[in-house]
């Protein structure tokens, strides 16, 4: 799997100066989505297109070719490194990044050169819009004052003359205009770190976010292992067998366990037993305290953790990013219920997401449509306080067909049903 790095921002942020050190440090190949973009710039001023006649924009796109070889820019197979730094390009970049078409021809090109490899890309919309899929997301920032400084100080090496006025005003335009726009707008991604450079200096920089991508990237390699359930050897059923008995133990040890409805895992065939979800230990309860070999659904991120990682391949644990469409972790699942293996889900996706208004997850309804497999609801009562009682009652098989309808809402209405039914088998005593 190719490691996606997103470096966004205004400009003026070190993002160039910062990417290009990192792509070298970790080996990653360097992307500059802004240089795409100001070759187009380039190539329509040249030709004298106005900005608005959106057929030839079209024509001119189709017959752009752009390169980047060893730190240099090629544009039409013409080094226009330091051209398409200067002022005519400077003052129409931002316009001509908010045409549609220039845009999506962009977007594309970013992702075809990225294709299959390991990149660092920076830019302004790469977390949110290019990939947002990317391992790690960066947001650059710093103060208006210091970008202009850093501009100024950064045109004065290159010999481009500028006053700290049209470096300011350049500036303060492209920044309206990049965060005002309509299509791609600079915009910090929800998952992104945030990064503010204006009291750091280049190199302190690099260091910060050097340390972030190397302990991402370490924890991607964990949680890329989870996908990978390993053999189900007689050592394997051994440690778990141990595992699975003393931690059992324990359990009993310290709380007082009152299980109902074991019967209703009596089923010959794959199915899935959701339960609420007010602890970490609510999980391992039904694991543990049971016959059965039940393999939970929980949050790639848990096998980053070296500990989890090893319970997690010792108990088959499915791994599932949040918030994606996490194909390989469907997948997964879909086997298991095919080879009549039974699966553990949370409907409220997190913990205690019902207190927390969370809407219930319709992902367990959705395999067992797919899979046509049963759902057993539990409640789990009580509290997870040392010496309390904990209460776990297993319903009755739910038949997730019946509650098929036309409505092409019906997965969400049926996920509710199943979290009432939770709900209902919580207060059971
Ligand atoms: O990064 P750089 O300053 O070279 O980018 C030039 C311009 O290209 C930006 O001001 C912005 O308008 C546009 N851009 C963009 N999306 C990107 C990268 C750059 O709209 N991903």
């Amino acid at each position: 799997m190719p490691f996606i790095v997103a470096i966004d921002g205004p400009s003026g942020t070190g993002k160039g100066t910062v990417t290009s050190y990192l792509a070298k440090k970790l080996k990653l190949m360097y992307l500059d989505t802004g240089a795409t973009y100001r070759c187009v710039t380039l190539k329509l001023l040249n030709e004298k297109v106005s900005f608005d006649d959106e057929e030839k924009i079209k024509e001119i796109l189709k017959n752009t070719n752009i390169e980047f070889n060893k730190n240099k820019v090629f544009l039409d197979g013409e080094d226009v490194t330091l051209e398409i730094r200067k002022d005519p390009v400077n003052n129409n970049v931002s316009q001509v990044s908010h045409i549609l078409e220039v845009r999506k021809a962009m977007v594309d090109l970013q992702r075809k050169m990225s294709e299959g490899k390991d990149v660092i890309l920076e830019g302004r919309d790469i977390g949110t819009n290019v990939f947002p899929n990317a391992n790690v997301k960066i947001y650059l920032d710093a103060s208006v004052d210091e970008r202009v400084k850093r501009r100024l100080k950064q045109n004065q090496e290159k010999g481009i003359k500028s006053t700290e006025e049209e470096v300011r005003k350049n500036i303060e335009f492209r920044d309206n205009n990049d965060k005002t726009s309509t299509v791609g707008p600079l915009r910090q991604a929800e998952d992104a770190i945030y990064v503010d450079t204006t009291d750091l200096s280049i190199k302190e920089v690099e260091k910060k976010l050097h340390k972030i991508i190397k302990s991402k990237k370490r924890d991607e390699k964990w949680i890329e292992r989870g996908y990978i359930t390993t053999k189900n050897t007689w050592m394997k059923r051994l440690r778990r067998k141990f595992i699975k008995g003393f931690l059992a133990t324990l359990y009993h040890i310290f709380y007082r366990v009152k299980i109902t409805g074991l019967e209703n895992l009596e089923l010959n065939e794959g199915f899935i037993i959701c339960a609420n979800h007010i602890n970490y230990l609510d999980a391992a309860a039904i694991v543990l305290l049971n016959k059965k070999f039940i393999r939970f659904v929980a949050k790639s991120d848990l096998y980053r953790i070296p500990i989890i990682s090893f319970l997690g391949h010792t108990f088959d644990v499915i791994p599932i990013k949040r918030g994606k469409n996490d194909l390989a972790s469907i997948k997964m699942c879909l086997k298991a219920l095919k080879n009549n293996e039974i699966l553990g889900i949370f409907p409220e996706g997190t913990r205690k997401g019902l207190q927390k208004n969370v809407k219930v997850k319709n992902g367990a309804v959705f395999l067992a449509a797919k899979a046509k497999a049963k759902i057993v609801p539990v409640g789990i009562g009580g509290t997870f306080k040392l010496f309390s009682e904990v209460r776990i009652n297993y319903g009755e098989p739910i038949d997730i067909m019946k509650y098929k309808t036309d409505d092409p809402d019906w997965i969400d209405n049926a996920s509710q049903e199943v979290m009432n039914k939770i709900v209902e088998l919580t207060d059971k005593k």
